[in-house]
């Protein structure tokens, strides 16, 4: 079987090899889970429940472990690294609710007795990212497992291992096998079979704008089912009646958090011309304080960026442009860059206009609340974002009026299990997490029982 050497971004280092799936293992993969289908889907609720259960235990058992992969798979701090394994059994065990839960409806109508059913898919096709490839598999894998679905997942191939781990932990908690199966490989070929094959019923992508295009148009040919998480360029909007120190402190980590590959950076830093210097001054030694160290460290805020590739392509973005100011980062082997805060001149500017997916915030000024409305909208992303200020009337006012899926006010959470997760415009569609999520890896069965009436 063909293999891929997979790189340790801290050191550039190759640190394992694993498989690379071809056309014929993909599609033994997939038969095998439609045939697990019809295995799972009659499992009992209870049972269902216990073993996501179980499968959550497990991986409770191996945070440490899993975490300590995943700095080197992909470089993430080993604080991030942990919540990230946390995360996988939160979301386990909070999709482990559903198979008991998750009930149809009973309809009134004339002469009989009518009910609904969510029915499982079949075989659900995921693709994941290699920027968070623990927390996006769990998104994908746990409600498709929970609503009776058997899974094919396919890891991006610079960051397999921890998915390839989950997979192997699953089965250790009792997951007959077949149900999930981690299938690494290259997206033009085990990805685009996803696409492709009449027996996955529905493709989970996660990744790029551009390649999630392309899955849904290809999705269209047999009338598949996607939900597309894609990019964002989210905006970070302080007005001057903000707390300014509180928004200044989390400014940093709401876009260097993982070296600013994050879907949900808010990376376009939207400020009130009134207080724009004095927020300056404020952000400048908190971004000079970020503390950008070896991933392992327990104290590392930020790890090295995944690739060479993504240094040289997030570096372009310096060219011609106006540096405020930049922290620091290792003078070392791997693909370390400093977190740098750049001044746009306008909207138009590159760097303020697209997914750097690095450590690089772009600040503009704003007149009034209409201005910094028209601003956060003006791109074909809405992803994420939040809004700094102590008037609740604006606080509401602007939320309703930003186009994205998800905003906090006051802080720079995005992403919470039980609540829905994805994109407006470009960004995405269809929600991951919470309820929405569940139901979206189900078709809706109507039933008519005639009474003879
Ligand atoms: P990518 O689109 O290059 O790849 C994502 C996945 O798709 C990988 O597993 C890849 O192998 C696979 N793939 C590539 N070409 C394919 C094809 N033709 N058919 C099927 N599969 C294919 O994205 P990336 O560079 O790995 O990730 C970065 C992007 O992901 C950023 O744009 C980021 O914003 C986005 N992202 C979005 C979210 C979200 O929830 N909205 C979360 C994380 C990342």
């Amino acid at each position: 079987m063909a293999t891929t050497e997979v790189i340790d971004p801290s050191t550039g280092e190759v640190f394992t090899t694993v498989p690379s799936l071809g056309l014929a293992e993909t599609d033994a993969a997939i038969e095998r889970a439609r045939i697990a289908f019809g295995e799972w889907r009659r499992v009992s609720p209870g049972d269902r429940a216990r073993l996501l259960r179980r499968f959550a235990t497990v991986v409770e058992e191996h945070i440490e472990e899993l975490a300590r992969l995943e700095v080197r798979n992909a470089g993430h701090t080993i604080g991030n690294a942990r919540w990230e394994a946390g995360n996988v059994r939160d979301v386990l065990n909070y999709y482990a609710g559903a198979p008991e839960r998750l009930a149809g409806r009973q309809i009134p109508v004339a002469g009989g007795v009518d009910v609904t059913f969510h029915e499982p898919l079949g075989v659900v096709g995921i693709i994941v990212p290699w920027n968070f490839p623990m927390p996006i598999a769990g998104w994908g894998f746990a409600p498709a497992l929970a609503a009776g679905n058997t899974v094919v997942l396919k890891p991006a191939e610079l960051t397999p291992s921890t998915a390839i781990r989950l997979g192997e932990l699953a089965l250790e908690a009792g997951l007959p096998e077949n149900v999930f199966q981690v299938l690494p490989g290259k997206g033009s070929v085990v990805g685009q079979r996803f696409v492709t094959h009449p027996a996955v019923r529905k493709v989970c992508f996660t990744g790029s704008t551009e390649v999630g295009k392309s899955i849904m148009a290809g999705c269209a040919d047999q009338v598949k089912r996607v939900t597309l998480e894609l990019g964002g360029k989210s905006a970070n909007i302080v007005f001057a009646d903000a707390d300014l120190d509180a928004a200044a402190a989390a400014a940093p980590g709401a876009v260097f958090d993982n070296a600013g590959q994050d879907c949900c950076a808010r990376s376009r830093l939207l400020v009130q011309e009134s207080v724009y210097d004095k927020f300056l001054a404020l952000l400048e030694p908190a971004v000079r304080g970020f503390r950008v160290l070896d991933p392992a460290d327990d104290s590392s805020e930020m790890g090295p960026l995944i690739s060479s590739g993504q240094r040289a392509a997030v570096t372009s973005y310096l060219e011609g442009s106006d540096i405020a100011f930049r922290g620091t980062a290792p003078d070392a082997n791997g693909w370390w860059f400093p977190p740098t805060v750049l001044l746009a001149r306008s909207n138009a500017d590159r760097h303020w206009r697209e997914e750097i997916f690095g450590p690089v915030v772009s600040v503009l000024p704003f007149r009034d609340e209409e201005d910094a409305i028209r601003l956060a909208n003006d791109t074909e992303y809405g992803l994420s974002g939040s809004l700094w200020t102590r008037d609740v009337g604006r606080a509401l006012r602007v939320s309703r009026a930003v186009e994205t899926g998800a905003l906090s006010v006051n802080s720079n959470s995005s992403v919470r299990y039980w609540t829905p997760f994805g994109g407006m415009k470009q960004s995405g569609l269809g929600r991951e997490l919470g309820p929405d999520a569940l139901l979206s890896f189900t078709d809706v069965k109507n039933v008519f029982i005639s009474t003879g009436d």
